[in-house]
């Protein structure tokens, strides 16, 4: 007496929700004895598909039990049910199920890859199951190469490739011609006498006589239940044999790298056969990535080029400024500054020369036309000093500057608003009131970080003082340092004198080398702002990823249900789906990259005055995060794919 191996118990299943239920197994007691052969008849749509799911565990049921070589497979979790149909039943389809990129060869040794088998027994054991079912020519042939008869072989050895103790065949033959389908049953009845318990589903009485037992289903019930022939013996032998073989699997972490290996192999089969789709998805993350890479590139290109700049001016210069520190409100309180100082300055050993300026807002006037402007009281040192030409006319002598003459120096934007039309020098202008001669005019160009609308006079500074304004102290002293001295002994040094003659530190310095930090804290957070709009279309790529993945796993849904019916865990399925959003990142981020840096290159030859400089820390960050978008905006696609529910994954074409 052979042994019961499946058990379904008063077994109900209703589809749809509350409104439009249907119960479609209406209370189905069965039990399955191992070695049987045992066909399932019916009409259309009584329920033969659905009892054939739920037996093989791609769908549960709603009520009622079902026990699986005596244990319940009612508390089962996906992932259980899924080690269930990968290493005891075998799935035969009527429509075949193959996957279409993968060829015969390897679309059999799909269970096993999910069962973590060793690559060359894999190989080897797929080899023997084709041959044996004489299709040893078509090894390397895809599905569309195939007949539909040669195609439902290539099944019948898939089912058989993880033992396939319990082959479920649903309708083996019904796409099949007769002569094709007469081959299936004589394969599975022969499968049958080797042991294998073969469950069949069929409308055809011709093949139902092949079994030993016919049950008869109408409307989800059982009708009869006939026993034709007596079970042969089973011959437990083979399969036990065969199951020896099967449990030479690797070891956990073998079994990670090759599962691994294998689903990279798939993903990348997978995207090559969507070229055009892979290449649009890429598209975003390229553009992306190659936007922060070139943007990161010219900000660096710019700062350098700005401090170079600085640096070649040579100017090696400390201004003082009354105050405690930039921007102190209470600065004009601090009267102490003045000509002795500056006299004192002078005097240290490593100066070149010291400019004072006085600075007062004021009004200018020429005939009818007038406007506000700067008004600078400077020494006859401070255009040489912060590096602005005369265009016209002569600057002061440094007799002038201590003189008190009514002379000024005009910038361009001064002669441009009053003297539209005719020449400035030698005419005379109104300064607050004062008339005073033009010397000379500036050229139009760009001073320091002064805005450059503003009109700016400068008048010697003693006639700034004592005509203009009337005012005892200085507003700054720049000091420009020898060379070959160091700024911070200078500064030290000049800082120690002046404390001295002040009693207290009342004033403060800047040397160009913080003005020199400053720039490069500024270009630093200019590079974060621009990087920061490129990482916004680096985000718009990845939404592009995630778009495309949702459409591809909508697409592939059928292909996921395959992959769960022999065996894919949710992990698997997972997995899959990761790697390949990850590959598209990486690979677009890789791509990004060289397209930023050839252009690069390009752009050095045809415009050597853009400059731009690539660090290896913007390209490692790109691609850092182009592989975290794949993982991060593939997580959701790859997810939704993994919680098909296998059936309904499959049902979908
Ligand atoms: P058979 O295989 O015997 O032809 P099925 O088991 O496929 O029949 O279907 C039995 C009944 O259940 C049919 O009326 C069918 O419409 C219904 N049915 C099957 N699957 C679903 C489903 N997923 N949702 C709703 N109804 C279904
Ligand atoms: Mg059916």
């Amino acid at each position: 007496m052979s042994q019961v191996i499946l058990e379904l118990k008063d077994i109900k299943k209703s589809f749809g929700d509350k409104s439009n239920r249907v119960e479609v197994l209406h209370g189905i007691n069965l039990s399955i004895k191992k070695g049987e052969l045992v066909a399932i008849i019916g009409p259309s749509g009584s329920g033969k598909s659905t009892l054939m799911n739920i037996i093989g565990c791609l769908d549960t049921p709603t009520e009622g039990s079902y026990l699986v070589g005596g244990n319940n497979t009612f508390n089962l979790k996906s992932d259980d049910l899924a080690t269930l149909r990968r290493d005891f039943f075998g799935f035969i389809f009527q429509r075949y199920h193959l996957l279409g990129h993968l060829n015969a060869q390897e679309n059999v040794q799909v269970p096993a890859v999910y069962a973590c088998e060793d690559k060359e027994i894999r190989s080897e054991r797929s080899k023997q199951l084709l041959s044996r079912l004489g299709l040893e020519e078509k090894l390397l042939n895809r599905p569309n190469q195939l007949s539909g008869g040669q195609q439902q072989r290539v099944s019948i050895a898939r089912a058989l490739m993880n033992g396939g103790q319990i082959i479920l065949a649903d309708e083996p033959t019904g796409a099949l011609d007769s002569k094709s389908g007469a081959e299936v049953m004589k394969i599975l009845t022969e499968l049958n006498a080797q042991g294998h318990t073969v469950i069949l589903v069929t409308h055809d009485p011709k093949i139902a006589a092949h079994a030993h037992r016919v049950i008869t289903i109408m409307d989800g019930q059982i009708q009869s239940d006939v026993e034709n022939k007596d079970i042969p013996d089973a011959t437990d032998k083979v399969i036990e044999e065969q199951n020896g073989k099967l449990n030479q699997k690797l070891n956990s972490m073998q079994a990670f790298f090759d599962r691994f290996s294998e689903a990279y192999v798939m993903a990348l089969r997978a995207m090559v056969s969507n070229r055009l789709r892979t290449l649009l998805t890429m598209l975003g993350i390229i553009i992306g990535i190659m936007s922060v890479v070139s943007v990161v590139a010219l900000a660096r290109g710019a700062s350098e080029n700005v401090m170079s700049r600085i640096s070649s001016m040579g100017t090696n210069t400390i201004t003082v400024m009354p105050g405690l520190n930039m921007g102190d409100m209470r600065s004009d309180k601090f009267r102490t500054l003045n000509e002795m100082d500056l006299e004192a300055l002078k005097g240290m050993p490593f100066v070149d020369s010291a400019s004072p300026t006085v600075t007062t807002s004021g009004h200018v006037q020429n005939g009818n036309k007038d406007a506000s402007a700067s008004i600078y009281g400077v020494s006859d040192d401070y255009f040489r000093v912060n590096g602005m030409h005369i265009e016209q006319g002569r600057k002061f002598t440094s007799f002038e500057t201590i003189n008190r003459p009514q002379i000024c120096v005009i910038d361009y934007n001064t002669k441009k608003e009053l003297f539209p039309h005719t020449s400035a020098v030698g005419k005379h202008i109104l300064v607050n009131g004062r008339p005073i001669t033009v010397v000379g005019v500036l050229k139009d160009e760009q001073v320091g970080f002064r805005p450059n609308d503003q009109l700016c006079v400068y008048v010697p500074y003693s006639t700034l003082m004592c005509r203009v304004i009337k005012q005892r102290y200085l507003s700054s002293i720049t000091v420009r340092i020898k060379d070959g001295f160091s700024t911070a002994v200078a500064q030290a040094q000049m800082e120690k004198l002046l404390k001295t003659r002040h009693g207290r530190k009342d004033f403060f310095m800047r040397s160009s080398d913080t003005i020199m930090k400053t720039i490069s804290d500024t270009t630093g957070t200019f590079t974060v702002l621009i990087s920061s709009i490129a990482v916004i279309s680096l985000i718009v790529g990845g939404i592009g990823v995630m778009n495309i993945m949702l459409v591809s796993v909508t697409e592939r849904t059928r292909e996921i249900g395959i992959r769960m019916a022999v065996g894919a865990r949710q992990a698997d399925i997972m997995t899959q789906f990761l790697i390949e959003s990850v590959t598209v990142c990486i690979v677009g981020g890789l791509l990004g990259i060289l397209l930023s840096v050839s252009l690069g290159s390009l752009l050095k030859v045809l415009m050597p005055m853009i400059p731009l400089s690539f660090s290896m820390a913007s390209v490692v960050a790109a691609v850092v995060t182009s592989s975290a978008i794949g993982v991060i905006f593939g997580y959701m696609p790859a997810r939704s794919a993994a919680r098909l529910n296998p059936i309904d994954a499959l049902a979908r074409e």
